[in-house]
Parts: C-alpha cells; structure tokens; sequence
C-alpha cells in the first residue's frame, strides 16, 4: 500500500492540499485532527473537557469510527452520529489540542489510524504522522506557512461559515496551538529526518497542490 504522510502546524492548509492530492490520485485522504476533535466534542458534551483523568476515563464508554463516501469525504462517527460538522468550531480547535496531549488519547486512536493506512492507499494529514503513526510512510511531507499567513487563511474560512471571530483572535490560537502542539511530551509536532518540507507561504492553493502531487510522484515511482 502506498502511505503518504503529511504533517505540519494548523491552517497551514493540509487538509485542502492534501484532499486534491488523494482524489487526483485516487488514494483516501484521512483526516486525523478529525479524530482529535471527536474526542474533544464528547468530553466537552460531558463537562470533563479539563480534566484529564475524567477525559480518559471517558475513553472506556465511546466509540469514535471514520467512515469514507463514494466520493472520498471523510465522515466521524461519535457514537455512531455524525459529528462531521459540530467539530469544526475554534471551542473544539482549541479543545482538540487540549486532548491530543493526553498519551492515554493518542494511544486510543492508533489502531484505528493505522488499520486505515493498512489496507487502502492514504494520504493521512496530522501531526505525527510521519513520527509516530506510520513511520514507513513515503514520501513523508512536513508542510508548513508563516503563523501569519495561516491565521489569515483560517480566519476567512471562520468568516465565510458565519463565524464571528477577529483576525486577532484566530492568529492569537494559531500560534497557542502550534506553542501547545510543538512542545508536549508525547508525539510533538515536528519533522522527521526525512520529511520533505513545503512552505507554502508565498504558493497558492494550486501551486501548493501541484507541488505535493509531484513531490509524491517522484517518491512513488
Ligand atoms: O488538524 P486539526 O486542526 O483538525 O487538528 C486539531 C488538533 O488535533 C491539533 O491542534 C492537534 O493538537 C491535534 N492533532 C494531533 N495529532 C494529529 C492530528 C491532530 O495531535 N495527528
């Protein structure tokens, strides 16, 4: 199986890039922050979202499972409901990096992340990717943009959906999660000896495609 990996910080536009990249070359694209989220949502339904011995405890009563449609889009199921939407608000963002530092958390989505990349072509989008969940994965791609740019990019898609945030307020998040999720103890955001690392800066969305489709076409001749 052909297992690519692509890490790198929020808004750095991983999820666009790479879900072009999979459906130009007919891999599954699996969205792992996804799962992170998931997660996020049940302990903040249940009222445990700050603490982490509850969090885990949480784990041993719910059931998290991705689910892929004919077109290749990713569903997540919570307890078997579609969850897909209600995880993408800045409360869940934020509460997602709050349990992705959890070892016991990481350690409950493994299994299902690897089952994935075992039996399909993937291009699996996370943060430790490369490190941690498939370690064999080639090409191993760490794409990366300014913190600037980043918030920019996310705070249009906020905008766009009807959220109301400020610029201030999203770059504000951007750097406290690329500052959480570069230096937990567990699975820190960072690339490997590997990686070959994408700015995408000062691309644009078909610039950066095109690149990630090349760059996995050189490494999967
Ligand atoms: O990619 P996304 O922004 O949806 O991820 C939400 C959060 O989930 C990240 O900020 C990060 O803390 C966590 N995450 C992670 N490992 C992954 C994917 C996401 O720790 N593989």
């Amino acid at each position: 199986m052909i297992n690519v990996a692509i890490d790198g910080p929020a808004g750095a536009g991983k999820s666009t890039i790479a879900k072009a990249a999979a459906k130009e070359l007919g891999y599954i694209y699996v969205d792992t922050g996804a799962l992170y989220r998931t997660i996020a949502l049940s302990a903040v339904n249940s009222g445990v979202i700050d603490n982490e011995e509850e969090t885990v405890k949480m784990l041993d009563s719910i059931e998290v499972k991705l689910g892929f449609a004919e077109d290749g889009t990713q569903c997540v199921y919570l307890n078997g409901e579609d969850v897909s939407s209600k995880i993408r608000t800045p409360e869940i963002s934020m509460g997602a990096s709050k349990v992705s530092a959890i070892p016991k958390v990481r350690e409950f989505l493994l299994d299902l992340q690897r089952n994935i990349a075992k039996e399909n072509n993937v291009i699996m989008d996370g943060r430790d990717i490369a490190t941690v969940v498939l370690p064999d994965a080639n090409p191993k791609i760490f794409l990366f943009a300014s913190p600037e740019c980043r918030a920019e990019r996310r705070y249009k898609e906020l905008i766009e959906k009807g959220e109301t945030v400020s610029y201030e307020e999203v770059l504000s998040d951007v750097n406290q999660r690329d500052y959480q999720d570069s230096h937990r103890e567990i699975a820190p955001l960072k690339p490997t000896e590997e990686s070959v690392m994408a700015d995408t800066s000062s691309l644009t969305l078909e610039e950066s495609i095109e690149l990630i489709i090349n760059t996995i076409k050189e490494n999967t001749k």
